[in-house]
């Protein structure tokens, strides 16, 4: 604590000039947290690709890589069956070895307890070698691991602990557990969590001292020591988690700050462009609102910053083109920013489309477009021949000069996050203003935690016509009756997705149980079954997705891959098993794969035979309605915030410390705290201010800190 206390003092006796300067940098006091993991002690080639499946790169990855369980050990001296499943150390001293009868057979070490109980010491798939090094004959040692019975014996697989008996005092009797990935071990992570630590520094504290007194929240590094020692330390864990929510939402704020002192350009169309469309509908009175919503907006001169949320297919394209077309009509340019290249070309081609007769240019920029057609789309944006520009972030680049731009709207799909935003603000001299659009239905109660204080406008309605969506509930065991609908349905000309239940939380086991999924349906369909699973490399996946979109395969096993982006009209069945184990936001996007084409849909959950009555009311409820909204606020009911938002999230929403439940517990008191940092303590350039920017340099929320520059 009182190293960061001298380098507030310090900071704050600067000059205002050096304190500018300072703002931009990360606080010396954080770098050895952000020193690379490849300079930690016994962190050699072999470690690298376990580390980097884990998304561990510097110390403050590790710092933060918190354990998920623990173990406790049951320290003995005697070996008992009545203590298979549990782990235990014990004193143990090896008496005889046993090699494999064959080369894949495991080695085997015999060892006794003081008591003459017996256990084998197992190691499969080494060489004799190394077992017999680290356990000579007669010798005692400290040794833990997982007792098993094994018919009439004991045994334990891979001691995880084998140590001379002067050491067995360095075992906890809890230990930390850490997600692993292979090659690591969990004593490996031990040690380099431990070497995380060590680099921790003292940080000043940057919560509120009243919020801090009542939460009775340990100091920073104090909290963090204490969560990798002991996973069930609760107030521990909620004060980290309490910083990384803080840390986002003091950032959002920054921005909205920044955006609010910016100048932006008051735009008002005349209406000429957007009277000559030609749409083959009226818009929907939701459209309309939002649409009217966006123009008051814009007509501001602050610059605009506003979610729209529609469900899919709710008709935000519309939206966003009459927006764009409310910036060209005033003379000013218009961006749409998509998250991947295929939407990026979708986007282009609808607004084009819905466009055509209009005297307005519609261009496309993303990482394909290369050599003269970049160059000539670059120059039309810079002398404003350009009127409309549709990419992806490659419209972001340095290269990228706009002669006026007026608005930028940003096809969200959740993966873009603050960063983004602002440099998309940077790019104008003027701010243009800003529209995010969602599909992602979210509850009224969470979308503040998740975009901060923008402005919401949401399309709770659907345009009419649309073919509806049947859902059924079934029970699993009446699979055979299913799959002879499935035959109807597909010897009727029509395609359909068979989508595989989440087996636990591991993609593997997603996969195995569509690949045997994929295995029975070949039986009866042959040739006619694909499958895609988020395993399969990326030709492998495309070339099954366009068989099944060229209608060569009828039936498309998959994983919850097809979750996003997946478009083929002609299939109008989809049939989820284990549906009860999914989140109900998540099935609601799955079921939005069919009632895409002409024909009726149907969407079939199959559920587990013994369901709760939670699990009923998630799926009556997925049967009773189609509104992405409704579902979701119900789903809050019943489940909780981290059903709700899935296990899966991205984007800003993605969070290392801080649980959909932290989220919901804390973000109230993370935003006043925010807001009394800002509005009554005096900014970032007080003390606790400056304590409060390390916080954001540690959450990396480098841009919203870089924001303050400009002033
Ligand atoms: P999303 O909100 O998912 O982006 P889209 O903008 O792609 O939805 O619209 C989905 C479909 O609905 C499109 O085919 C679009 O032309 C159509 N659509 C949009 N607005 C209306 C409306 N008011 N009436 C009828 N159809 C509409
Ligand atoms: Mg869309």
């Amino acid at each position: 604590m009182s190293m960061g206390l001298q380098s507030i003092g310090c900071l704050s006796h600067r000059p205002a000039w050096a304190r500018a300067r300072q703002i931009d940098m990360r606080p010396d006091i954080l770098n050895p947290l952000f020193a690379e993991i490849s300079l930690f002690k016994g962190v050699g080639p072999a470690l690298a690709r376990p580390l980097e499946r884990l998304g561990l790169a510097r110390a403050v990855d590790v710092a933060f890589h918190l354990p998920v369980s623990w173990v406790d050990r049951h320290l003995t001296d005697r070996l008992d069956l009545a203590d298979a499943g549990r782990v235990i150390g014990i004193m143990l001293t090896p008496v005889d070895y046993r090699a494999g009868g064959s080369a894949r057979a495991p080695f085997r070490v015999l060892a006794a307890d003081a008591h003459g109980n017996g256990v084998a010491l197992v190691y499969f798939g080494r060489n004799s070698g190394w077992p017999r090094k680290l356990l000579p004959l007669n010798e005692a040692k400290f040794i833990s691991g997982k007792l098993e019975a094994y018919g009439d014996n004991l045994q334990i697989v891979h001691p995880d602990h084998v140590l001379p008996p002067e050491e067995a005092g360095t075992v906890p009797a809890r230990e930390s557990v850490y997600g692993l990935s292979e090659g690591l071990t969990n004593n490996r992570m031990r040690d380099l969590a431990a070497q995380a630590l060590a680099r921790a520094p003292d940080l000043p504290e940057w919560i509120e001292p009243s919020l801090l007194a009542r939460k009775q929240w340990p100091a920073w590094r104090d909290a963090l020591a204490r969560a990798h020692a002991d996973p069930g330390d609760a107030q521990a864990r909620e004060r980290l988690a309490y910083d990384e929510i803080f840390a986002g939402q003091l950032a959002l704020m920054l921005v909205r700050q920044s955006s609010r002192r910016r100048r932006g350009v008051s735009i008002q169309g005349d209406g000429r462009l957007r009277a000559m469309l030609k749409l083959p509908f009226a818009p929907t009175d939701a459209q309309r609102r939002a649409i009217g919503e966006i123009e008051g907006d814009m007509a501001q001169a602050t610059p605009m910053l506003r979610l729209l949320q529609g469900d899919v297919g709710s008709g935000k394209t519309l939206v966003a083109l009459m927006a764009l077309l409310n910036a060209v009509e005033a003379g000013m340019q218009g961006a749409m920013l998509a998250p991947t290249e295929i939407l990026a070309r979708q986007h282009h081609e609808t607004l084009r489309k819905m466009a055509s007769g209009l005297p307005v240019e519609i261009a496309i920029l993303t990482g394909r477009e290369k050599g003269k057609v970049r160059e000539a789309t670059l120059m039309g944006l810079a002398d404003g021949s350009i009127d409309i520009l549709v990419g992806t972030h490659a419209i972001f680049q340095e290269a990228v000069r706009y002669k006026a731009l007026g608005l930028a709207v940003i096809d969200e799909q959740h993966r873009f996050g603050v960063a983004q935003r602002m440099m998309l603000a940077s790019k104008a001299e003027r701010s243009p203003h800003l529209l995010v659009m969602t599909a992602t239905p979210i509850p009224r109660t969470l979308t503040l935690t998740y975009y901060g204080e923008m402005d919401v406008s949401r399309l709770d309605e659907m345009p009419p016509g649309r073919q509806p969506i049947q859902t059924l509930v079934m029970a699993a065991s009446r699979l055979d009756e299913v799959v002879d609908a499935l035959a109807r349905h597909v010897d009727g000309g029509g395609q359909a997705y068979w989508v595989c239940p989440l087996v636990e939380e591991s993609e593997t086991s997603d996969q195995a149980a569509a690949e045997a999924r994929a295995e029975s349906l070949k039986m009866r369909f042959g040739e006619r079954v694909g499958l895609v699973h988020g395993r399969m490399k990326g030709p492998e996946k495309d070339a099954a997705m366009e068989a099944f979109a060229a209608n060569r395969t009828r039936i498309l096993v998959a994983t919850t891959v097809i979750e996003v982006g997946v478009d083929v009209p002609n299939s109008s069945l989809i049939i989820i098993e284990g549906a009860d184990r999914f989140g109900l936001a998540q099935l609601h996007q799955l079921r939005g794969r069919v009632g895409r084409g002409d024909k009726p849909s149907t969407c079939l959950l199959l559920r587990g035979n013994a369901l709760g009555e939670t699990s009923r009311a998630r799926l009556a409820l997925m049967r009773e309605t189609n509104d992405g909204f409704r579902i979701a606020e119900e789903d809050l009911k019943l489940r909780g915030a981290g059903e709700v938002l899935g296990t899966r999230q991205s984007g800003e929403a993605q969070m290392k410390l801080a649980t959909p439940e932290h989220m919901a517990a804390l973000v109230d008191s993370a935003r006043d705290d925010a807001h009394l940092l800002i509005e009554r303590d005096g900014g970032l350039d007080s003390p606790r201010g400056q304590a409060a920017r390390t916080c954001l340099y540690l959450f990396e929320k480098d841009a919203a800190v870089g924001l303050l520059r400009g002033g």
